[in-house]
């Protein structure tokens, strides 16, 4: 039996390989590191995709989330209501940009933010951010309802091309941010983000903020930092945009396929697609209900790159303490947390591959 890894980032590299030399050729040759045609011809290509007018590349996902925050200038301290169960970077980003997480809890079907929990906390805050977990977006039309006049951010790190009722995800909040992590559904080799929107004077300030606040040379216009996307990155990730189409396609095919091996067993329920959704399968998350830890060390032993997305929600992350959230204050975050279990998926995984991992699982839950 040979090794499975959760993600196989060499075989997309295989399918992309002799375009990215090509580029970084191009790039070498030239040495514009920074600022490169690629990076306007990337932030050209992925705000198209995006179904968007403005896309600006970061250096890395949390950074474009603390841009688009900073970008929309709320009140210093004013509050962000965001899912307890997402990476920690969502949180991360709100901090940063001097705002308060205001953290709600997630249904329990999807793990996506509850729009019943997002209601309640939603007076007292400025701002939502959904997060699209796994791959697939958080019920938008209700989110945007009820947030009304507050800006809605997305949290497009997990979903790169996903939709919901046709409408893809990065073109439903009034600014969204993503992540180029080379593990993401579109990954980078090494770390880069974007944000999109299609407010122009958003695109601007967070061009502005990310470059040191700077438009014009030596011309410093507002507070900022150093967040842009490398001119390398770049050259990947209009590489593998094009490709992103099939092989968000090869994902659904391959998570269709781990419903027909793992159907109907006992002891373990599969991840759900909410209607209307167009899933990417960033993460396929299955939920077992006894036993998971045991699970998973069955899975590791047998050579399968197994995980747990995330092992402990934000409010329990020694981290956010000071938030004053404890045990019990998000129930269906926290049960979720010691049952989900990520199976290897990715563009390439073949039917043989799938089926040892589902052999594996079986063996592993008797
Ligand atoms: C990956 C990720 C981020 C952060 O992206 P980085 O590029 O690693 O900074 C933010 N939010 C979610 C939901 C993510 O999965």
């Amino acid at each position: 039996m040979t090794a499975i890894p959760l993600v196989d980032l060499q075989a997309a590299h295989a399918e992309v390989a002799e375009e990215v030399r090509e580029g970084f050729d191009r790039v070498l040759a030239t040495g514009a590191y920074i600022k490169g045609p690629d990076v306007a011809a990337f932030e050209a290509e992925y705000a198209e995709f995006s179904g968007v007018r403005h896309a600006v590349g970061t250096a890395n996902g949390t950074d474009a989330l603390e841009l688009a925050l900073r970008a929309l200038r709320l009140a210093p301290g004013a509050g962000v209501v965001l899912p307890a169960n997402t990476f920690v970077a969502t949180a991360e980003a709100v901090v940063r940009a001097g705002l308060r997480p205001v953290l709600v809890d997630v249904d329990p079907e999807y793990l996506l933010i509850d729009p019943a929990r997002a209601a309640e906390a939603l007076p007292g805050a400025a701002a939502l951010v959904p997060v699209h977990l796994n791959g697939q977006l958080a019920p938008m039309r209700p989110l945007l309802d009820l947030a009304g006049d507050r800006p809605v951010i997305e949290d497009g790190a997990q979903s790169q091309g996903a939709r919901q009722d046709g409408r893809v995800s990065g073109s439903w909040g009034r600014i969204s941010a993503t992540s180029f992590y080379p593990g993401k559904n579109l990954g980078a080799y090494g770390d880069a983000g974007a944000v999109v929107t299609d407010d122009e004077e958003l695109a601007t300030a967070v061009r502005l903020i990310g470059d040191h606040g700077s438009g014009r040379k030596y011309v410093h216009e507002t507070f900022g930092f150093n967040s842009r996307l490398d001119t390398l990155q770049a050259v990947v990730l209009r590489a593998k945009l094009r490709r992103l189409p099939g092989w968000n396609e090869a994902r659904r095919a391959a998570a269709a396929r781990y419903g027909e091996l793992l159907g109907g067993l006992d002891g373990i329920t599969l991840p759900g697609t909410l209607p209307g959704n167009e899933h990417v399968w960033h993460l396929y998350a299955v939920r077992v209900e006894h036993g998971r830890d045991e699970v998973l060390a069955k899975l590791h032993a047998a050579g399968i790159g197994a995980g747990i997305h995330y092992p402990v929600p934000v409010h329990l992350q020694p981290a956010f303490r000071e938030l004053g959230y404890a045990e019990g204050s998000f129930p269906v975050a926290e049960r979720a947390a010691g049952e989900i279990l990520t199976l290897p998926l990715f563009p390439q995984i073949t039917a043989v591959q799938q089926e040892q991992v589902a052999e594996t699982l079986v063996k592993a839950l008797h």
